[in-house]
């Protein structure tokens, strides 16, 4: 087993660490936080041993009524992985602790790119990380847009990307962000710093990226346009995508309009916390023209890094041969991919096995995504509508 501490248990924190705990090859070695309140306490809930990671030690949480296992350091000590989920620009002080213990430390995309030997999605550049010291998991735009990109790079080229990205203003817990009741481009200057972002993951790529942010905690929404090299149909390029384990096609059938409505569906998948790994691309979005290809997609930016998070911890390690293994053992144990109408090309179910395993159709590479759990048989396949 990989013992895996998590220094900052905050929005990122808290479920990385429970997807360590549910991983079968790992376990928690221990959370760190610098104050007391209702994540600290439930921290020690759900049986995480809490390291104390300020200044003033164990007093403020034994002032609060909370135990702690001991310091920061002693947890790093403790960890052969740990993943730093501190807020954006304390992980870069925290590198020396790592380094000191010789611990391989997992950054986040808060970070400036240059905190960690490799910038890493699992879709798109595991065997980069395999071995590395450190790695900095990329924001979650950055994850949902290579994500994307790396299935459609790899089958048709990418001449040209162009994204808007309508950021939510904050995430439900962070009651101090805005905007309340505007729309702001932001940043204003263009490219945003998305664009050079995702070339720290595809260095090659042609990408212009525009940001707004608007006033909602519940999602991002991208309005994707990428110039192909060539030029396939759409239904082609759904079958490609609806493959991809970590991106969810919304089936037109299901009424879903919108981020609200995503969320209440995942909750009522009964993800924890509602929480959405998968990109969520509107199936009938998916528009090509010429070489253009046109798209919405949603990305849930408190849960799509936490898979990549796991997958992070074994390139690290070097404990899974493949990117393939991983993201199918971390999605298999979290439940990527699972109780969510699928998207499903005819020809891939008519070549379907017995044992629910499915090939995939024109363009689509065999993957996890393509086995169809019971519940998703239970609620039914949704065939491309082409
Ligand atoms: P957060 O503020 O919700 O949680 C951070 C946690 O770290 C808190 O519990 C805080 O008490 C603790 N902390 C603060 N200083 C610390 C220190 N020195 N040592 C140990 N713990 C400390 O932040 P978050 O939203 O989870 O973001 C964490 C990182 O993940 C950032 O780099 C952020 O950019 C990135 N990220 C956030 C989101 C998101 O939507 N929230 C999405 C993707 C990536």
């Amino acid at each position: 087993m990989l013992h895996v501490g998590i220094n900052g248990f905050g929005t990122i924190g808290k479920r990385v660490a429970d997807a360590v705990r549910v991983q079968p090859d790992m376990t928690v070695a221990g959370v760190a936080k610098r104050s007391p309140n209702f994540e600290a306490t439930i921290a020690v809930d759900r049986g995480y041993d809490l390291f104390a990671a300020g200044e003033d030690g164990a007093a403020p949480f034994d002032a609060a009524g909370l135990r702690t296992a001991g310091t920061v350091r002693e947890m790093v000590a403790a960890s052969d992985v740990v993943v730093d989920t501190t807020p954006g620009g304390v992980g870069e002080t925290n590198a020396d602790l790592y380094a000191d213990h010789d611990t391989p430390a997992i950054f986040q995309g808060g970070e400036s790119a240059d905190v960690a030997e490799v910038s890493f999605n699992a879709r798109a550049n595991y065997d980069t990380a395999v071995g590395a010291d450190t790695a900095r998991v990329v924001s979650c735009n950055t994850t949902g847009l290579s994500r994307l990109f790396a299935p459609l790079q790899e089958s048709y080229g990418i001449e040209k990307a162009r994204v808007t990205l309508v950021r939510r203003g904050g995430d439900p817990g962070q009651t101090g962000r805005g905007p309340i009741n505007d729309t702001l481009p932001d940043p204003v200057e263009i490219p945003s710093h998305h664009g050079p972002d995702v070339q720290t993951v595809f260095p090659d790529l042609a990408i212009d990226t525009m940001g707004m942010k608007v006033p909602t905690t519940q999602m991002h929404t991208h309005s994707v346009n990428v110039t192909l090299e060539s030029a396939p149909t759409a239904c082609e390029v759904r079958d490609l995508l609806g493959a991809e384990s970590r991106l969810f096609l919304i089936p037109e059938t299901l009424g879903i309009d919108g981020a609200g409505k995503l969320k209440e569906y995942t909750r009522d998948a009964g993800r924890p916390r509602g929480d959405v790994w998968e990109n969520c691309i509107w199936a009938e979005s998916v528009t090509v023209e010429g070489r253009d290809l046109y798209l919405f997609q949603a990305i849930h930016q408190e849960a799509d890094v936490v898979p990549e998070n796991i997958d992070a911890v074994r390139a690290l390690s070097e404990r899974t041969a493949s990117a393939e293994q991983s993201i199918h053992r971390t999605d298999e144990a979290l439940g990527v991919g699972q109780g969510l109408v699928q998207h499903e090309s005819e020809p891939a179910r008519a070549e379907g096995t017995a044992d629910g395993w499915f090939p995939g159709s024109v363009n689509s590479v065999p993957c996890a995504s393509n086995r169809i759990s019971e519940s998703q048989k239970a609620l039914g396949s949704v065939h491309c509508p082409c």
